[in-house]
């Protein structure tokens, strides 16, 4: 029975997104947690091609009415993916993060949120960190944003939700999991928003709630007013906001630890400070949820921790810091959409 762990995990691991192994086999404890043998057989049998009951039975040799029942009840467990289209259910692989463990925020239990604390540090490192297109990125929150910069519209949260014709704000799972365990913050709790047929999958499965886009504008508005770093999927078309806090969010948390968490990010933008208007005041340093500002006689960023939040520049009143653009050589242009996304992370981690 190990053994369908043991292939789920690599079969996770093969998917773009990557389920690296560890030395503890933490994560084949996740995997028991989370999957029965019968249901890690079938997801080892979904490719990242969402696909009918019909084409998914030939190919595993089941019985077809037997495996749809299967495959509803997977993907309302947060196992696989699934959309409608066509007139048909259509039914993929999910990966671990962003997937899986996102699709279990209803479904937490504080022994499984504690194998998803031992084994994150090393996704990160292993998976993430590593590769050159990460999952997420970062934009600058709008009211550090002016006329001067170049700003392209998929760096504007505001022009991103703006394009979308289907919403659904979602709990934040990373909140709700440290709040589980009594190391929560009191930041917003609903704080993913999900697009187009993400949004639908969460909405089917009850993970979200499907909201306007001017109620979408005032979750953003909350968050940034909160002090959340915004983390829009990588791509020009994102699925996806995440409105971030450096306590809980597992993203976050992790590259706070790295030396130099700007290296490990995908932003176009650095804070820099006028020494000139600084007071030392100091308001600037707790809003950071990098660690990046330090004030002796005044504020200076480190530029190797600053992923251009623009989160400082608001928290200051006196016009000392601003956001800068990086120069063109090392602008990120993110992909086009999240499945070109997909397949560069699959290449860099020589996946394909
Ligand atoms: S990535 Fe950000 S918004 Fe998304 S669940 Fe984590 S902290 Fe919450
Ligand atoms: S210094 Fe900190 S708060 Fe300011 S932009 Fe950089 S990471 Fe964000
Ligand atoms: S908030 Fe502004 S004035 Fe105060 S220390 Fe930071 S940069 Fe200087």
């Amino acid at each position: 029975m190990d053994d369908i762990y043991k292939n789920l995990a690599k079969h996770l691991d093969n998917l773009p997104a990557g389920f690296p192994p560890t030395d503890s086999g933490v994560e084949l404890r996740i995997l028991t947690r989370l999957f029965t043998p019968q249901e890690a057989e079938i997801a080892i049998g979904l490719s990242m091609m969402a696909e009918p009951a019909s084409d998914i039975a030939k190919r595993l040799n089941m019985n077809e009415t037997i495996l749809s029942e299967m495959l509803e009840s997977m993907s309302k467990k947060g196992l696989i993916f699934s959309r409608h289209k066509g007139g048909q259910d259509l039914y993929m692989a999910a990966q671990f993060v962003i997937g899986i463990w996102e699709y279990h925020v209803n479904d937490l239990d504080e022994e499984l949120i504690k194998d998803f604390n031992e084994y994150l540090p090393h996704f990160m490192n292993e998976a993430w960190v590593k590769q050159k297109t990460k999952q997420l990125r970062v934009i600058p929150i709008s009211k550090s944003i002016t006329a001067e910069m170049n700003i392209m519209p998929y760096e504007q949260a505001e022009e991103i939700i703006n394009r979308q014709s289907k919403i659904v704000v979602a709990p934040c799972i990373c909140r709700k999991e440290h709040t589980r365990v009594g190391e929560g913050c009191s930041k917003l709790s609903e704080a993913c928003l999900i697009f187009g047929s993400g949004a639908y999958y969460y909405e089917k499965n009850k993970l979200g709630r499907s909201i306007s886009s001017d109620e979408a504008l005032e979750i953003l508005n909350k968050g940034q007013e909160g002090g959340l770093v915004l983390q829009p999927g990588n791509a020009q078309k994102p699925s996806n906001i995440c409105l971030c806090c450096g306590c809980c969010c597992q993203i976050l948390k992790n590259l706070k630890t790295l030396e130099e968490p700007a290296k490990a990010v995908c932003t176009n933008y650095y804070a820099s400070v006028n020494g000139e208007n600084c007071t030392a005041c100091e308001s600037c340093v707790e809003r950071c949820q990098m660690d990046a500002i330090t004030v002796e006689d005044m504020a200076y960023v480190n530029v190797d921790r600053c992923i251009g939040c623009g989160l400082c520049v608001v928290a200051c009143d006196f016009e000392a810091l601003s956001m800068i653009e990086k120069d063109e050589a090392d602008r990120w242009i993110p992909p086009a959409n999240t499945f070109k996304t997909y397949l560069n992370i699959a290449r860099e981690r020589g996946k394909i």
